[in-house]
């Protein structure tokens, strides 16, 4: 399909001007063409649902099917196509009887109206489903068959759902090609998408790098330290560029956000942090629910420039001066910990993430991690989501405990990609023989 083509149809059906990105551009163009199998592992927001609405319209006389995993996320995705007058629907429990007949005897129709139709994975498995199924693909009508957070197939995932499981099997024999879609998932997850879904050995991958070449990584030990608070405390002030009294009195538009593992760490820095003349407040599950908000919005608008929170601490927080973040204590996982930092230097400009590390965090994320997994018995579930804890925890202690490479390799090993060039963009690049010697110290000062 030529570009002039695809350019139109953006502009057209849903009034783009412009790819979001290459990667987008790319994937669009790969699936028009209908000849491979496509994973497309993007982050949350980078627009991969466009990556086959837009083949979907461009192939005119076929009809692209969904497998979403929940009614909202469909009703969502429905809502927005219809009010781009594209014709989308939903095969589910929700809608009415006559809607549904109506529904049925277009799908049955010789040319059917409906371009896009959701289907939850519980819906994919009945026989109305498989029926209607058949059928358009014996009439050669289907585009293409999608499977929206493709992540649900794995058990080392999240968010597994049973049901994704089976969505496999409608390929057997099927020569659709099939799009699986997905936030950044490790490897084990991409090569469950890629076996469950059975995509074939010539697929064509998409895929965002993790690397995050504008963020500089680095650990410090709190117990070889001075003073681990004013140490902090400078750090802050560095990242933030205060450089006196005059300084912590303006509103600032920089900003950034300290990790504790407990609710009683967060008020204890928080209250540390305030001697020493920062203007920190602190986020924890124990709060009211206006606290939060009010602290959330301080911080948010510059009044405040320093949240020390837990982790509940993040969910929808899109600021894009964020320039440190701190974990003091430990990190859970290298998943986590990717998420967390990388909440830092959105707008692209340098940014810290730091671990401040103690042995008795990581101590004591072990000791949970090692109770979930005593408790999960013989739930094969619980016990899978307690080992791939326990293999993220010892990653993340190596991390701080023996670094013997690029602290950006953390993250690309995790996700399966080749080292990326971080150009002395963490403590090890810029200075190994000083990490290995504070390490080393640090392993001492612990056995005693
Ligand atoms: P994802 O599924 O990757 O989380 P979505 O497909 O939901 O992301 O898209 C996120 C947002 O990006 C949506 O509001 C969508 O309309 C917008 N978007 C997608 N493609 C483009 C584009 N080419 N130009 C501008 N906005 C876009
Ligand atoms: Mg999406
Ligand atoms: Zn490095």
């Amino acid at each position: 399909m030529e570009e002039s083509k695809i350019y139109e149809g953006l502009k057209k059906y849903f009034r783009f001007d412009k790819f979001k990105s290459e990667l987008q551009k790319q994937a669009v163009v790969e699936v028009c063409q209908r000849k491979h199998d496509v994973l497309i592992s993007m982050p949350t927001g980078s627009g991969k649902s466009l990556c086959y609405q837009l083949p979907a319209m461009l192939h005119e006389k076929m009809i692209t099917i969904v497998f979403s995993p929940l009614l909202a996320l469909i009703k969502d995705q429905i809502d927005h196509l219809l009010a781009l007058k594209i014709r989308a629907a939903s095969l589910n429990s929700k809608i009415t009887v006559s809607q549904r007949e109506a529904l049925i005897a277009d799908l049955k129709s010789t040319s059917p109206n409906t371009k896009i139709l959701y289907v939850t994975p519980e819906q994919a498995a009945t026989q109305t489903f498989k029926a209607l199924y058949t059928n358009l693909y014996n009439f050669d009508k289907i585009a293409f068959l999608v499977v929206d957070e493709a992540h649900c197939v794995s058990e080392w995932g999240h968010d597994f759902r049973p049901h994704y499981l089976r969505l496999g099997e409608l390929r057997i024999g099927v020569k659709v090609p099939c799009i699986a879609l997905t936030a950044t998932a490790n490897v084990e997850v991409t090569n469950d998408i890629i076996s469950s879904l059975k995509l074939a050995e010539d697929r064509k991958l998409f895929k965002t790098s993790c690397f995050r070449s504008n963020l500089y990584y680095d650990v410090f030990y709190p117990n070889l330290l001075e003073d681990p608070f004013r140490h902090l405390r400078d750090f802050i002030n560095e990242c933030l560029n205060v450089k006196n009294e005059t300084d912590l009195l303006k509103k600032n538009k920089s900003c950034g956000i300290i990790y504790c593992r407990t609710r009683e760490q967060t008020e204890m820095l928080m209250e540390r942090l305030n001697k020493l003349g920062v203007k920190a407040l602190c986020y924890h599950a124990g709060l009211k629910n206006h606290e939060r908000q009010d602290f959330q919005e301080k911080w948010q608008n510059g009044d405040v420039q320093v949240i020390v929170a837990t982790i509940s601490f993040g969910m929808g927080v899109d600021k894009a001066s964020v320039r440190f973040v701190v974990h003091w204590g430990s990190p859970k996982d290298p998943a986590s910990f990717y998420q967390e930092t990388g909440r830092a230097g959105r707008d692209g400009k340098p940014s810290k993430c730091r671990v401040y590390y103690s042995r008795s965090d990581s101590k004591a994320i072990e000791f949970h991690v090692t109770q979930d997994l005593g408790k999960a018995g013989s739930k094969e579930g619980k016990k899978k989501r307690a080992e791939v804890a326990m293999k993220g925890l010892k990653l993340i202690i190596e991390y701080c405990e023996n670094p013997s490479e690029c602290r950006h390799k953390l993250f690309s090993n995790y996700f399966g990609e080749p080292p990326p060039k971080c150009k002395k963009n963490c403590d090890f690049c810029e200075n190994k023989k000083k990490v290995n010697e504070a390490a080393e110290l640090f392993l001492t000062k612990s056995i005693q």
